[in-house]
């Protein structure tokens, strides 16, 4: 299946460059519509997946197109898998990107164990009411202070061999992340279809 026009259901500038880049490069949809408007979607939900159809089917309901959202969460061992889906407001409802990464650092200050993962769960919801789920997973461990400057969020202490996410191209990040690997799990659904 391929699909002519696709909202992305994401006002996070940061997050829609990166999906941007992957979904022209799959050849999955002809055109992203990017001057629409929706009420903002509350992500009430406990999971990164009941998150990603809420905002995905609100979008697709609001603007009558096939819409796809991204719910990520970083999933920290030693914290229990926090912050999870409460990644953007780990430091506060407010918080700052800095926020975030400075309460994360003082909350793993003096542990040893510092493995984590990204997880993003893409859903693409269609007018229709189909709904397609795919998920994208990237391992690494959280640095003690931040290296480099591109990306956002929580890159720029999270290492994969050797280098944080902040230290890559966006095109190599895009490679290897969880975001990136959802999308290409979803395209070969779509295509299957
Ligand atoms: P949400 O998916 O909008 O709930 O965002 C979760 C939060 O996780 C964001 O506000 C960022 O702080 C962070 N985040 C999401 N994706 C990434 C990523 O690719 N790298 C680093 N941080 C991310």
């Amino acid at each position: 299946m391929r699909i002519d026009r696709l909202v992305v259901a994401s006002k996070n500038a940061d997050k829609l460059r990166e999906i941007e880049a992957v979904l022209l490069g799959l050849g999955l949809v002809n055109h992203i519509v990017a001057d629409l408007d929706w009420p903002d979607v509350e992500e009430t939900e406990p999971t990164l997946k009941e998150n990603a159809l809420l905002k995905a089917r609100a979008v697709a309901a609001a603007t009558g197109l096939p819409a796809l959202a991204d719910d990520t969460g970083l999933e920290v061992d030693a914290l229990g898998g926090a912050p999870g889906a409460r990644s953007a407001r780990y430091a506060g409802e407010s918080a700052s990107y800095a926020d975030n990464v400075r309460v994360l650092l003082e909350d793993l200050a003096g542990v040893k164990d510092r493995s984590a993962r990204f997880r993003t769960v893409m859903a693409l919801v269609m007018p229709g009411g189909q709904e397609i789920v795919a998920e994208g997973v990237l391992e690494g461990s959280i640095i003690e202070t931040p290296r480099g400057d591109s990306g956002f969020g929580y890159d720029p202490v999270f290492d994969v061999d050797g280098r944080t996410l902040a230290q890559l191209a966006a095109v190599e990040k895009n490679t290897i992340s969880h975001r990136g690997r959802a999308l290409r799990d979803l395209a070969e659904m779509l295509r299957r279809m």
